[in-house]
């Protein structure tokens, strides 16, 4: 997959209509409908900016929650538009539909260095169906189309991918961003490479873990999936989490990185407890010898050591999936030891969005790490290597 793509900086955006696609998907309060987080919407300024000031018209798209083809009053994007204009400092025009009469208007009639935001395109079930026709009337508005929605790039959707198709496409600052560091990372690392994986399934994480293996000088496994190759390796794991019906690929990861070199690190001790709550008490085993009654709910001391001094010279280290339980105090330890470890090595450290990365964040290391990726579903499909639709439709550099 080739992420050397073009930017807004490579394209003529003067005096253009350019459509952006923007992740808009803001958390919101489930009774009053108010934007609990602006952070997504703050996000997307520089991109938004950039073209304003180049003298483009922005009409700018996104979907909010899933109103699955509905109109659904409390998932408008009305109070988005409101806040974007705050943040603006300027009118932000609101379309009342998404390829209506509306819509159609407003777009015509705006000038350069002039914004609109079109209504939720998943009110239309033609979005997520990547519905040629809705894809040709979204694109019929604009000269130009910007996806800067990197937590939809691994959909083939109308505004994601289907646009494409009919206008040039580049990407905005904050998808060029997540290609050129985690692109990076994939295509060209610097050495020795370690990817830290954790998280509660192993089916979860059977394609990065896969891909990993192809590309990394290390892999580390924590968490909850480490139980299942303790368990195919022989080991008592009690009640710990268990994907009984992926033994044998565990069994086949440990042999492939034996075959490819790949130094594959699993926990030596773990923290256990009777029962999954924050107040059950820890007690330490060593990896494999779990007592029946007791499950794993997080890395033990010595192998906090091990992960920790692995990650220490490491030139590239990629991270996704937390250590063990890090919502329950008592079982963060290992977690936070390794956000401690990524924030304080030299290398240029990716964290791959979801869990880990509300675990850096909450713990206080998100500021040291080199990027946070911003889309949970799309940071894992990008480590499996998979062709991303949104990101394969833009044009190469
Ligand atoms: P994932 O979405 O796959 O990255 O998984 C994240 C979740 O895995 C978090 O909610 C963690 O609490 C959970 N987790 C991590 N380690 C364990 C474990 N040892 N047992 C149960 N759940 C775990």
């Amino acid at each position: 997959m080739n992420y050397n793509k073009k930017t807004v900086k490579d394209i003529d955006i003067k005096g253009k209509k350019v459509l952006l696609r923007c992740d808009f998907n803001v958390p919101q309060d489930k009774e009053t409908g108010e934007i609990t987080s602006d952070k997504r919407i703050v996000a997307a300024l520089p991109t938004i900016q950039y073209l304003l000031e180049g003298g483009a018209a922005v009409i700018a798209c996104s979907h909010l929650g899933k109103p699955k083809g509905e109109w659904k009053e409390k998932l408008s994007l009305a109070p988005v538009a409101k806040r974007l204009g705050e943040l603006l400092g300027k009118d932000v025009i609101f379309a009342k539909d998404v390829i209506g009469e509306d819509a159609k208007a407003k777009a015509a009639a705006l000038k350069p260095g002039e914004i609109m935001l079109l209504e939720n395109l998943r009110f239309h079930i033609e979005e997520e169906k990547n519905d040629p026709g809705f894809a040709k009337e979204l694109a019929s508005m604009a000269e130009v189309y910007v996806s800067d929605a990197f937590g939809t790039v691994h959909r083939a959707h109308a505004s994601t991918a289907g646009v494409a198709a009919y206008l040039p496409a580049v990407s905005g600052f904050l998808v060029a961003k997540e290609l050129e560091v985690m692109g990076g990372a994939l295509d060209d690392p610097k050495r020795p490479f370690v990817a830290v994986l954790g998280g509660a399934k192993v089916s979860d994480k059977i394609n990065v873990i896969n891909n990993l293996l192809e590309k990394a000088d290390t892999v580390i496994i924590g968490g909850g999936m480490a139980y299942t190759f303790s368990k195919a390796q022989g080991g008592e794991i009690g009640t710990s989490l268990l994907e009984a019906d992926k033994l044998d690929y565990a069994l086949e990861m440990i042999e492939k990185a034996k075959a490819r070199g790949v130094k594959l690190l699993l926990p030596v001790d773990t923290v256990c407890a009777k029962e999954f709550s924050a107040d059950s008490e820890p007690v330490v085993f060593d990896a494999g010898k779990i007592p029946a009654d007791m499950m794993g709910l997080d890395i033990g001391p010595k192998t906090v050591e091990l992960f920790c001094g692995a990650v220490k010279d490491a030139g590239t280290i990629v991270w996704n999936g937390p250590m063990g339980v890090f919502e329950f105090p008592a079982f963060a330890v290992g977690t936070k030891a390794m956000a401690k470890a990524l924030a304080e090595s030299g290398a240029v450290t990716i964290i791959g969005g979801g869990d880990s990365a509300a675990a850096a964040e909450q713990l206080g290391f998100a500021d040291r790490i080199t990027h946070i990726s911003t889309g949970g579903g799309a940071s894992l499909e990008f480590l499996e290597g998979k062709e991303l639709p949104g990101v394969a439709c833009l044009l190469d550099k």
